[in-house]
C-alpha cells in the first residue's frame, strides 16, 4: 500500500482562484484590496520570500505596496512605516518579514501593526481570539495544513491531532485550529519523552520541528493523515536538496495520505496570506461573507 500524495499545489492553485474571483467581485465594487510587505536588511531567503509573495499578490488582482528598509534601520523607523500603513485606509494588509535584524525586538513590531491588518496573524489579539474561538486573522501556514486535512479527510472531528512542535507561528496555532476543529489534540516538543509512542496512536500527524527526516516509519500509525511542514536543506552525495521533517520513503507505505516536501504545504502558505489579505478588505468594508 502507498499513502495518497496531497497536492499543496493544486490545492494553493484552487485557492489562488477562489481569492482572484472574489477580488474581481469587489473591484468591480470600487475597492481594491492591498497587501503592504515591509522588508528590513538583506537576507537572501526574505528576499525570494517577499517577491514570490508579491508575484502571487500581483497575479490575483491584489494590489502590493514593497517597503525595502537597509540593516541597520531603526527600529523607530520600522515602527514609522508600519504606523503609515495603519493610517493609510487604502491599505488592508501589512506583512513584515520576518526575520527582524537582531536589533530589532520582532514582538514590539508585530504588535504595533493593526491588528485589523495583521495578514499573518502574529499580534496578541488575532492569537488571542483564535485560542478563544473567535473569528480572527490565523496564521498562514497553520491556515494553509487545517485547508489540506479538510480535503482529505473531511470532518476532523473526533480525530487524535498530534502536532510536533510547539512555536508560535506554526505549531500552537496549528494545535488551535485543530481543538477549534473538534479533534482531540496532543502537542509534542524537544523535551517530550518517547515522542514517537504518542505520534503513533495519531489520526493526523501535523510536523512542524525543522530537523530533516526526524519521523520515520515507526512515529506513524497506519493510515494515518500526515502533513510535513518542516522544510530542511540537506546534502546526500555531494548534492544539496530539500526534505521535510518526515522520513517521506520510509512513511509512503505506512499512510494513509502524506504531503511532499517541496509541493506539499509550502505552496499553500503564500496562498492562504492571499486568503487573509481578501478577508481582511472585506472586513474593512464592513462586507459579511455572504456578500
Ligand atoms: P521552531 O524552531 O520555531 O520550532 C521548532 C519546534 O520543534 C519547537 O517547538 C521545538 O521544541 C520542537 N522540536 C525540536 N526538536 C524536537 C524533537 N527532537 N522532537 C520534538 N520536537 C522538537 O520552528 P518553526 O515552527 O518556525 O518551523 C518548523 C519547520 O517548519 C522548519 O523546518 C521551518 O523551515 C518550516 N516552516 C515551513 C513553512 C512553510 O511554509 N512550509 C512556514 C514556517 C516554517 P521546543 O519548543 O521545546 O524547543
Amino acid at each position: 500500500m502507498s499513502a495518497q500524495l496531497i497536492d499543496g499545489k493544486a490545492a494553493a492553485a484552487r485557492v489562488l482562484a477562489e481569492v482572484a474571483a472574489e477580488v474581481a467581485v469587489l473591484k468591480a465594487r470600487g475597492i481594491e484590496p492591498a497587501l503592504a510587505v515591509v522588508l528590513v536588511g538583506d537576507d537572501p531567503a526574505s528576499h525570494v520570500y517577499v517577491r514570490n509573495k508579491v508575484l502571487r499578490a500581483n497575479e490575483v488582482g491584489i494590489r502590493s505596496l514593497e517597503y525595502r528598509l537597509g540593516a541597520n534601520t531603526s527600529a523607530e523607523a520600522v515602527l514609522e512605516v508600519v504606523a503609515g500603513l495603519n493610517a493609510d485606509a487604502s491599505v488592508n494588509g501589512i506583512l513584515v518579514q520576518l526575520p527582524l535584524p537582531a536589533h530589532i525586538d520582532e514582538t514590539r513590531v508585530l504588535q504595533a501593526i493593526d491588528p485589523a491588518k495583521d495578514v499573518d496573524g502574529f499580534h496578541s489579539e488575532n492569537v488571542g481570539g483564535l485560542s478563544q474561538g473567535r473569528p480572527v486573522l490565523t496564521p498562514c501556514t497553520p491556515a494553509g495544513c487545517m485547508r489540506l486535512l479538510r480535503d482529505t479527510l473531511g470532518d476532523l472531528s473526533g480525530k487524535h491531532a498530534v502536532v510536533v512542535g510547539r512555536s508560535n507561528i506554526v505549531g500552537k496555532p496549528m494545535a488551535a485550529l485543530l481543538l477549534a476543529a473538534n479533534c482531540s489534540v496532543s502537542v509534542l516538543h524537544s523535551r517530550s519523552v518517547k515522542p514517537e509512542k504518542l505520534c503513533g496512536q495519531a489520526d493526523i500527524v501535523v510536523a512542524a520541528v525543522g530537523r530533516p527526516l526526524l519521523i520515520g516509519a515507526d512515529w506513524i500509525k497506519p493510515g494515518a493523515v500526515v502533513i510535513d511542514v518542516g522544510i530542511n536543506r540537506i546534502e546526500e552525495n555531494g548534492r544539496s536538496r530539500l526534505v521535510g521533517d518526515v522520513d517521506f520513503d520510509a512513511v509512503l507505505p505506512v499512510a494513509s495520505a502524506i504531503t511532499p516536501v517541496p509541493g506539499g504545504v509550502g505552496p499553500m502558505t503564500i496562498a492562504m496570506l492571499m486568503h487573509n489579505t481578501l478577508l481582511a478588505a472585506r472586513q474593512q468594508h464592513g462586507l459579511t461573507a455572504q456578500e
